[in-house]
């Protein structure tokens, strides 16, 4: 069965937008940690982390109070 990586590869490049310019973690825990400790030195700071689809790989993005 052939693989179709380089399909892949290439539909995903499209979609990579500002993910490059985010800060990467490998983990999900690790992603978190960080968050903890900006949401800790900033009250007014809310952090959610994600799953990134285009570099596999957690960010960090900041969350409105206002839009839960
Ligand atoms: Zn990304």
């Amino acid at each position: 069965m052939p693989r179709h990586n380089k399909q892949i590869k290439h539909i995903k490049a499209i979609f990579i937008n500002n993910c490059q310019t985010k800060r990467q973690y490998s983990t999900e825990r690790q992603a978190r940690e960080v968050a903890d400790y900006q949401m800790l030195i900033n009250n007014d700071l809310e952090l959610s982390v994600y799953k990134c689809d285009s570099c596999n790989k957690w960010h960090l993005t900041r969350r409105s109070i206002d839009n839960i």
